[in-house]
């Protein structure tokens, strides 16, 4: 494909013409004020009877210093499961336009897909759970506007080989959306630092995981200013509340902290693989670049069953492509795997 599209002939025809609802404090921003008689508040309660910055202009800036990048190519969303259906809505005619993504991969990418009346297009990951670019694109049709990736991809737990992934940004003529959810936790960087090399790359991180606040609800897209204002023109007003920001606010402050987390669970990560190797119900632990591990067990539902009754949840993906009898688990606190792999023991003693 020579002539790229351009980002006007990707997005819906309606999105583009799209005036976006502009709010309160949308028209009024910075100034000295003191007196907010514009958005029909209580002006009891404080703080939280104002509506909270649509823009998130505070928060975007600390992100943008730790992450190096513009505060004007971040998105934030109510978690990335808000980018994932922003981009559907943005990008996909109904009926009409199509997506393709690697197999097995996160779920969200589909079920947005089917929400939002989008054909899916799956690629099987080979047995070493990598994609070639080529295959993606031999799937690709003139009605295909995005591509998903995820890496390090969840539930296999790599990373994406980084030279197709590059192939598949240059070759592609729509939006590659790259999910580095987990980037926090692999040995090499992500695509964070060649992003404005490419203006077809989306990509999704996210406070849920290294940053232990999935309640939080606080999903990041990183993207080129023009999707970004794209996706700001579609999502609701007030996406983000007032205490999510804050708190989010309150962690870039204390970046640290998250390191530390990531570092001792990586420490833990080496010390879960080696036990569950030693775990005689365990046929294969797949190599991970995440805070967790796709598993091969003997008989995953049987497992997973018994684990439950020991009061231990980990996630089966036995009906998942390439994946019959894993189970998936994430790495928790030392005491937590330790638990985990005395079960293991006592089960396979039993059987
Ligand atoms: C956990 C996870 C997310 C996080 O989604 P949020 O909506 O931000 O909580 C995103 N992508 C992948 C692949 C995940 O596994």
């Amino acid at each position: 494909m020579s002539s790229k599209r351009t980002l006007e002939q990707l997005v819906r025809p309606n999105i583009l013409r799209l005036k976006p609802y502009s709010s309160a404090r949308d028209e009024y921003s910075g100034h000295e004020a003191s007196v907010f008689l514009d958005a029909n508040e209580n002006p009891y309660n404080t703080p939280h009877n104002r509506y909270p910055d649509p823009m998130q202009r505070e928060l975007k800036a600390a992100l943008a210093r730790i992450k190096h990048v513009p505060a004007t190519s971040i998105f934030l969303g109510n978690g990335s499961d808000e980018a994932i259906d922003l981009v559907y809505r943005a990008f996909c005619e109904p009926r009409v336009d199509n997506v393709v993504a690697i197999d097995p991969t996160y779920g969200m990418y589909q079920v947005c897909a089917e929400v939002n009346d989008v054909e899916y297009r799956k690629v099987l990951l080979d047995s070493h759970f990598q994609f070639s670019a080529r295959a993606m694109l031999g799937a690709a049709d003139e009605h295909t506007k995005l591509m998903f990736l995820c890496s390090p991809n969840n539930p296999t737990g790599n990373l994406l080989a980084r030279t197709e992934v590059e192939a598949l940004l240059q070759a592609f003529d729509g939006l590659v959306v790259l999910d580095e959810a987990y980037i926090d936790f692999a040995p090499e960087a992500g695509f964070l630092p060649q992003l404005a090399e490419h203006p077809n790359l989306i990509i999704l991180q996210t406070f849920s995981k290294a940053w232990g606040c999935a309640a939080l609800r606080l999903g990041m897209a990183f993207a080129s200013q023009e999707i970004v204002d794209i996706l700001n023109k579609i999502k609701y007003p007030y996406n983000v509340n007032l205490l999510t920001q804050r708190q989010a606010l309150e962690m870039t402050y204390r970046l640290y902290e998250k390191d530390r987390w990531v570092d001792t669970l990586k420490a833990e990560r080496t010390w879960l693989g080696r036990a569950l190797q030693g775990v005689k119900c365990v046929q294969l632990v797949y190599p991970t670049d995440a805070n967790f591990f796709l598993v091969k067990v003997t008989d995953a539902p049987a497992l997973y069953s018994y684990l439950v009754e020991c009061g231990i949840i980990v996630r089966s993906r036995h009906t998942v492509a390439l994946c019959g009898n894993c189970l998936r688990i994430t790495v928790g606190t030392h005491r937590e795997n330790e638990q985990l792999i005395s079960a293991l023991k006592a089960y396979a003693q039993a059987g």
